[in-house]
């Protein structure tokens, strides 16, 4: 099933999509193949979090929770939500390929729990959602902070043995295997401390995605979609 683009005769219904869950679960591939197949913006809140640890770390005011709320308060971060080329920039450096770099994947949880930073980093997630209308967002507190009215709210889970073998396989074996179990395992941990993402909340559909393939969890994230929502690509 296909969609189309806006018309002004047929106004598109807005569509949110919000999936949760811990790291190294697949919420980046799943989002961005369920934002290609539905026509949808796509955003990573994780991005906003970690371009904000890189200005940290590159200001030398990581440890120093007052001066990166700070820094926070009046960072210029700019998002493209095009799920084929999702970039970052934070007042006007691209941080796309820095933000990945596994210094900030070991530092990032210094910034997400601060609770005023996440404050201010929601406020912003919420404005870009608003204007992207048609939109999938990811993070850890997605279906429950950020997002809680979105139309599909989903909470993507697999075990930590089975996270652990997926970010490896991303990394492509190049990562030490303690640091991937530190990614993976300790980050959470930190960030469970802020945000709850291993239980559903009420209205919060659970996958369990352990044993199936991305394909089946792309197809099972559309059949939550109310059919009014989909919009079908007019026939020509
Ligand atoms: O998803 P990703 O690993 O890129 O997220 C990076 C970090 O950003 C997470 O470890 C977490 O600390 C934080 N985060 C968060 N809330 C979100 C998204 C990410 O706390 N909505």
């Amino acid at each position: 099933m296909s969609v189309t683009n806006l018309s002004a005769a047929h106004p598109v219904p807005a569509l949110v999509i919000a999936l949760d869950g811990p790291s190294g679960v697949g919420k980046s591939s799943t989002s961005i193949a369920v934002a290609q197949r539905l026509e949808l913006a796509y955003l990573d809140t994780g991005s906003m979090y970690r371009a904000i640890a890189v200005a940290a770390m590159r200001a030398g005011v990581i440890d120093d929770p007052d001066a990166t709320i700070l820094l926070t308060a009046h960072a210029d971060i700019q998002v493209d939500t095009n799920p084929e080329s999702p970039t970052i920039t934070i007042d006007g450096l691209d941080v796309s390929e820095a933000i990945r770099d596994p210094a900030v994947s070991a530092a990032v949880s210094k910034v997400a729990t601060n609770q005023p930073i996440r404050d201010l980093l929601t406020a912003r997630m919420r404005r870009i959602i608003f204007a992207a209308r048609r939109i999938i967002a990811e993070g850890r507190d997605i279906t429950t902070v950020v997002m809680p009215d979105a139309d599909v709210r989903v909470l993507l889970v697999a075990d930590a043995a089975e996270r652990v073998r997926r970010r490896e396989a991303e990394l492509g074996g190049k990562a030490d295997h303690a640091a991937v179990v530190d990614q993976v395992v300790r980050r959470d941990r930190d960030d469970s401390t802020v945000s709850e993402f291993h239980e559903p909340a009420p209205g919060v559909t659970l996958i369990d995605s352990t044993y199936l393939e991305l394909d089946e969890v792309v197809a099972q994230v559309i059949a939550l979609v109310p059919e009014e929502l989909l919009v079908l690509k007019e026939r020509s």
